[in-house]
């Protein structure tokens, strides 16, 4: 049985044997902190997107999607500050040669501290929060010495001074590498909604408050990339930018942090599984940022970022662009009388992580139990994801290949194929086919067996449960639907 402690690796083993995520380029030892999904991880990661898409864009009148291109012009991201800012301090063992970024070797060894005083550990992580705060790099590095903080390959404190490294990847645009050629791959998907605020908002005639929402590929070329799929170098991002009047922007963020908490809820993970996680060190473009963090099997880490993001981007874009970047607002502002006229709007920013959502999910469903009974050792694993979530939500099993059930069983997947995704299996004895749907998180298997020939009955299964009852063939899809609503 996985105890905490062990949980992620049984995850990732279960994730790799039963076709939801392998390491990328397999075959050749796979790609540090790169993934693909298989067969059932796209599945999964297709309904996590949906339901996000569902609640964003057709729950709300004033929020619209975009699709916008990975590579972009490369002054874009000049203007947006990541290529002065985004980078992270870091800090290298010269024994080990192993580089590490500094606030994760301090809050390793805060977490070691916390074993014995919990009063030590929150001490040096203050102090670490207070230098990175000032960008204090000279202070991290003596934070380091004076706790004689260990290199954990090494053993030794022998380190370098602490650096900054810019996480953006670049590469070359056309066929003559030149400098003035130089582009990055995306590291957020925010600014192709930002250079295309004016686009949507002038082609969809959007008025203010009114929200962009986008799902796509990021880059980070993180130094160090750890646990599984939740730091990856090429990940997806599940975006919203929300552009309100200025002034109103605190109401705004108030406002999306209590409805993404809810969403988060509605995935049926309880409460005490999240908490909000205030930034003390406001990145360049914030006035107000917070973290919704979930209790992953490694502790309590951010899923979700939701930023006050002022009117930064917008301005900076206005500004290396040269294309004003204003909306016109013919709202009458009550104290004065008169119009609210020309503004840069602000902007409330949504940004979640589809990896990590994967991750959370799978965290939250991996289940071991104990089946055994006094006669017999059992156990089983059953991923108990929430039914609009379950790669297969039915699966349909023929006790037999013979006798004409196989016919019937596939006539009961044609009927429900279009509804929703369906599985068929007619091989391996029926209870080892229910083990594996349970470790796929199937909610419903159904068998065909020969009284279905006789009064159009079948055996429904349910996977958290296990309990089974004889239902009418003819109710399968409507109660698979009635389930998935
Ligand atoms: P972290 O502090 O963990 O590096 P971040 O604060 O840099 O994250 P944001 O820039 O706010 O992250 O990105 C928004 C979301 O994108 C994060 O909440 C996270 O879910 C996801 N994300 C960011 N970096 C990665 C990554 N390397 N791999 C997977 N998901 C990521």
């Amino acid at each position: 049985m996985a105890t905490e402690q062990n949980k992620l690796p049984a995850i990732i083993s279960h994730c790799k044997e039963y076709g939801f995520i392998f390491p990328s380029s397999d075959i050749y030892d796979g790609l540090s902190a790169v993934y693909d999904y298989g067969q059932w991880g796209v599945e999964l990661k297709k309904n996590i997107k949906d339901t996000w898409w569902k609640s964003m864009v057709y729950m709300h009148e004033n929020i619209v999607g975009l699709d916008s291109a990975i590579f972009m012009h490369p002054t874009i991201w000049k203007a947006s500050g990541h290529v002065d800012n985004f980078s992270d301090p870091m800090i290298d063992n010269l024994d080990s040669k192993k580089r590490y970024r500094v606030d994760h070797l301090i809050e390793g060894h805060a977490e070691q501290l916390a074993a014995n005083s919990e009063e030590a550990s929150n001490a040096i992580l203050a102090s670490m929060d207070q230098l990175l705060s000032k960008d204090d790099f000279a202070g991290l590095k003596q934070l380091i010495i004076d706790h004689k903080i260990k290199c954990p390959i090494s053993g030794t404190c022998h380190w370098t001074d602490v650096r900054q490294f810019n996480l953006m990847f670049s590469t070359q645009l056309g066929s003559v590498a030149d400098d003035s050629d130089t582009i990055y791959l995306r590291p957020e998907t925010a600014q192709g909604i930002f250079v295309n605020f004016l686009n949507v908002q002038k082609s969809g005639r959007m008025k203010i408050p009114f929200g962009i929402a986008q799902i796509g590929k990021a880059f980070r070329n993180e130094i160090v990339a750890r646990g599984f799929i939740f730091r990856m170098r090429e990940f997806e991002q599940m975006e919203m930018q929300f552009f309100v009047r200025p002034g109103t922007q605190k109401e705004w963020y108030e406002s999306w942090k209590a409805t993404r908490m809810q969403w988060h809820l509605d995935l049926g993970i309880p409460k005490e599984k999240y908490r909000f996680h205030d930034h003390v060190k406001l990145a360049h473009y914030a006035d107000a940022a917070c973290d919704i963090e979930y209790d992953f099997p490694m502790g309590f880490k951010e899923v979700e970022g939701i930023h006050s993001r002022t009117d930064f981007d917008l301005t900076q874009h206005q500004l290396y662009s040269k294309k004003k970047q204003v909306y016109f607002d013919n709202d009458i502002d009550e104290s004065t009388g008169k119009a609210y006229g020309n503004y840069v709007p602000y902007v409330i920013e949504t940004s979640i992580g589809l990896d990590r959502t994967i991750l959370m999910v799978l965290s939250e469903a991996y289940t071991e139990e104990d089946l055994s009974t006094p006669e017999k050792q059992d156990s089983r694993v059953v991923l108990k994801f929430p039914n609009k979530l379950a790669p297969i939500k039915l699966a349909i099993l023929p006790l037999m290949k013979k006798d004409g059930l196989s016919e019937i069983a596939k006539e009961l997947m044609n009927e429900c194929r279009e509804s929703f995704f369906c599985f068929y299996e007619e091989k391996d004895s029926i209870g080892k086919r229910y083990r594996r749907m349970d470790a796929l998180g199937t909610p419903f298997c159904v068998t065909i067996d020969h009284q279905t020939k006789e009064d159009g009955t079948v055996t429904i299964r349910y996977r958290d449960s296990m309990e089974q009852e004889r239902i009418k063939m003819s109710d399968v899809r409507n109660k698979v639907l009635e389930a998935l609503k």
